[in-house]
């Protein structure tokens, strides 16, 4: 029988719920077979059509889901290929009940949030484990306990405590203790408040993980144990860490893998431990960032969304990934495209820079200034990642300055112009619906022998994961190749473009794919690798 880790949060948001559930998930994937559903609490029924800036990323799933951004901690820390069913959100849940009542489904029944809300939550966490084969699912409660908007997903995760045994769920909770400023005491009134909120809803949480700055004290894990109902051995430390790799580590010097074996095993089996290479560069990571400064990289993040770092989260942490196992310290900095279109000079902007990347995005704003930064890296030899949009960007910048098409642009930033060089896939031009319409997931890619990319890979094909609705237009592959742009990794057919190379270049090389999407510690996305390792000679460390 399935067992469930249900995560959820108190006091405030932003505590690293995420982090935490997917440091659990670290700890228990080493010796079993886990999936990890994440239950939001908005009406989208995915995060596909809102803006980063809001929401932070919009990560994508190897099966074409576009979901919340807590399945990059999943994905990178349990190692698992996640599916679009691990997201739940309200939207989901309430179309599919509203779709089965116009059918007839509960004819003769009202419908109401409990039981029938409840049951369809129920059903698609216990199936998600079924269909995963999983022994543990780790469930997270998107939000914080108290919120209107996740009290189902409360009562649900109630329910299945009494479904399928107390013993088989395991409640873990966290919670915040701040140590005001001039007290210099650590307080556990919030913990103790928050969850007394989830003992209202039913739940009483077995482990108690307090975010904190310093170790929480014996004096105040015996007070939240006593206030909170909790054994003094599960109350854990969130502390802040320098990496969130350091996390599990962190929780199992603490005792936490103990504990989960105890309850994970009654006898059965040893919960391993996290691994001694994983922890190595998680603190190589670390060690670079602290005294690695006159050693370190510039690599520039040149895009729109700068507003909230959270818009390139995987892009950042593929560069840190890259980072450790090359042992030299990234800094990384976000680079405004819109300000070098207001005339801000791309060559001061860029000076100090060892390599940029120019991220996926969408629409107009900011589009020119990134065609200037890329441009500006292809003629002064300054390693250069393009993905997605930036793929994109560096064709129309070739093609203008290369090719003599001096008016080429995408059709989604201009559906008038005459050099259609990126313009709607075949596929895409019926389609009236945003949400969910995008060639999304991942795709095969057949690699030129010989090119850089196909060494990166060391592979004769890759699968990375999409996310776009334009493509090079097929009319200007012959006369891309001909001014000496290679097009060196195409779709099996021959028709799409999702990889391009300059030879003769430090290192420019750019992609329709998001290969920051499947990067992990122990596993660099290979692209990103190049960029570093590229980055890195030019700055001769
Ligand atoms: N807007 C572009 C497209 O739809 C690129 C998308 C992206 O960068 N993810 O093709």
């Amino acid at each position: 029988m399935v067992k469930l880790v249900v995560v959820t949060g108190g006091v405030l948001s932003g505590l690293g719920k995420g982090v935490l559930s997917a440091s659990i998930g670290k700890i228990l994937s080493s010796s079993f077979k886990c999936a990890a559903v994440k239950c939001d609490g908005y009406l989208n029924v995915d995060p596909g059509t809102m803006n980063p800036v809001e929401h932070g990323e919009v990560f994508v799933l190897d099966d074409g889901t576009e979901c919340d951004m807590d399945f990059g901690h999943y994905e990178r820390f349990m190692g698992v290929t996640a599916k679009g069913s691990w997201n739940l959100t309200m939207g989901k849940v309430f179309k599919s009940i509203l779709e089965r009542e116009r059918r007839g489904d509960y004819l003769g029944k009202t419908v109401q949030f409990v039981p029938h809300v409840t049951e369809e939550i129920k059903k698609n966490i216990l199936e998600v484990g079924k269909d995963a084969g999983a022994d543990i699912v780790l469930v997270e409660i998107g939000g914080t306990v108290g919120d209107m908007e996740n009290a189902l997903y409360l009562e649900a995760v109630r329910e299945l405590a009494q479904d399928l045994g107390r013993e088989n769920v395991l409640f873990v909770h966290l919670s915040y203790v701040p140590i005001p400023y001039g007290v210099h005491e650590q307080k556990s009134k919030p913990t103790q408040l928050s969850v007394r909120e989830l003992n209202k809803m039913g739940i009483w949480p077995s482990i108690i993980a307090c975010r904190c700055s310093e170790h929480l004290t014996e004096k105040i894990k015996k007070k939240i144990s006593l206030f909170c109902n909790v054994n003094d051995k599960n109350v854990f430390t969130a502390i802040d860490v320098p990496s969130v790799y350091l996390l599990p580590g962190e929780l199992e010097s603490q005792g936490m893998t103990k504990v989960l074996e105890e309850w994970a095993c009654k006898k059965l089996c040893k919960v391993k431990s996290v691994g001694s290479k994983w922890n190595e560069l998680a603190e190589k990571m670390v060690e670079l960032k602290n005294n690695g400064h006159e050693k370190k990289l510039k690599i520039g993040i040149c895009g729109k969304y700068t507003a909230l770092g959270d818009s390139y989260a995987s892009v950042v942490e593929a560069l840190h990934h890259s980072s450790a196992n090359l042992g030299v310290h990234v800094g990384i900095d976000f680079v405004d495209t819109e300000k070098i279109e207001e005339g801000v000079s791309v060559k001061e902007t860029l000076e100090g820079f060892d390599g940029i990347i120019v991220p996926g995005g969408f629409g107009n704003r900011g589009w020119e200034g990134k065609i200037k930064v890329i441009e500006y890296a292809r003629k002064n030899n300054l390693p250069f990642l393009g993905i997605c949009l930036g793929l994109q960007a560096a064709v129309i910048e070739f093609a203008r300055n290369e090719c003599g098409l001096a008016d080429a642009n995408s059709t989604e930033m201009n559906p008038k112009v005459i050099n259609k060089v990126i313009t709607l896939m075949d596929e895409q031009r019926n389609v009236v619906d945003l949400g969910g319409t995008m060639r999304l997931g991942s795709y095969e890619a057949a690699l030129e022998k010989g090119s850089i990319i196909a060494s990166l890979y060391n592979s004769a094909k890759v699968f990375e994961r999409h996310r776009h609705r334009y493509e090079v237009n097929p009319k200007y592959h012959s006369v891309l190749k001909e001014k000496g742009l290679s097009l060196s990794g195409l779709s099996p057919n021959g028709k799409l473009v999702e990889f391009i190379e300059l030879k003769n270049h430090s290192y420019f090389v750019a992609t329709q794919s998001h290969p920051e999407l499947k990067s992990g510690l122990e596993r660099p996305a290979p692209l990103f690798y190049g960029l570093v390792r590229a980055a890195k000679l030019k700055a001769g460390i």
